[in-house]
């Protein structure tokens, strides 16, 4: 880059608030700014796409961005803000989408700069190359986390207290069929069917009327249970009585099997060992209306409220 207003305002963001400042020395980042090129981006404008070959880091001097993946929005990036270490990585594959918030001013620094570094200076290079590569893998571990997403398909097991005592028989009498699938309970079941049984668990929610049961019906509504057996008291009151209703309605609109006595539960069971994983959840004609109806009251971008 040529030495004007661009490269000394690029050296000043870069060694005052960027991530180099503390491992570089000017004389380090000057020499970095001078191999880049200067680049700027109009508003709305994609800097770099999700999926293309990794083969520049960019730093951003002037305006906003902000990065996307998958509809999520995973941060905004300001002056001084640097991205596109993957450069340095094996996979070498832009991980998200950074968009222009603003018009945007940046510096490019290609695989190309990289190598005409390694010839100026070796031993800068080479600590370009390590600086970067950590920061790639510091990245991609917090964004590990921030992707994952538990695709487990559980068997939820629950009693009422004046049914704790059925499911446990219930469990011992089964427990080869049970113990294939991963299992969560709500929070006194699992304790009592863990102490009568060893049964384990692989996931326990809070007690019934404290949440559990909604925290299973979410777990439905994510695609995370492939059978319910819930052992309902049908001769008592419970004060979460809205919550086992919301239960039993929300595996009626995905269409989960739900087992309420020991009858139904060692149909369910055989039902679950014989059917293929991805066939557990039956087509619901209900429930694709209803999507398409929700899904044509959030517009498009670009489309007209009719
Ligand atoms: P519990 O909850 O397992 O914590 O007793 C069951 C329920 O009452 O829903």
């Amino acid at each position: 880059m040529e030495d004007n207003a661009n490269y000394k305002n690029a050296v000043d963001i870069l060694s005052t608030i960027s991530i180099l400042k503390e491992s570089f020395s000017v004389t380090e980042i000057e020499l970095f700014v001078k191999l880049t090129n200067f680049q700027t981006y109009k508003e709305k404008v994609k800097i770099i796409s999700q999926g293309e070959p990794a083969i520049s880091i960019i730093c951003l001097i002037t305006g906003e961005a902000r990065v996307v993946s998958n509809d999520y929005q995973l941060g905004i990036l300001r002056g001084g803000d640097i991205f596109g270490e993957s450069m340095f990585s094996h996979e070498g594959i832009r991980t998200a989408n950074v968009i222009a918030n603003t018009d945007v001013s940046a510096i490019i620094f290609t695989v190309e700069d990289y190598e005409r570094l390694i010839r100026i200076s070796p031993s800068i290079a080479q600590k370009y190359k390590l600086f970067f590569e950590a920061i790639y893998e510091y990245h991609k571990r917090k964004d590990d986390k921030f992707f994952y997403v538990d695709s487990t398909k559980y068997l939820a097991l629950i009693a009422h207290n004046e049914m704790k005592s059925s499911l446990v028989e219930f469990v011992k009498q089964h427990i080869k069929l049970i113990t294939k699938f991963p299992l969560v309970a709500t929070g006194t079941t699992g304790l009592l069917l863990h102490q009568a049984t060893g049964l384990v668990l692989s996931r326990k929610v809070k007690s019934g009327p404290l949440g559990g049961d909604q925290a299973i019906g979410s777990m439905i509504s994510t695609n995370n249970i492939c059978g319910v057996v819930f052992f309902r008291d049908p001769l008592s009151s419970h004060p979460h009585h809205a919550d086992i209703e919301a239960l039993s309605r929300l595996c009626d609109v995905y269409q989960v099997p739900l087992a309420t006595n020991p009858s139904t539960a060692k149909a369910v069971l055989l039902y679950l060992n014989n059917t293929p994983l991805e066939d557990k959840r039956t087509f619901s004609l209900a429930l694709t209306k209803s999507q398409e109806n929700q899904s044509r009251i959030v517009q498009k971008p670009g489309e007209s409220k009719k």
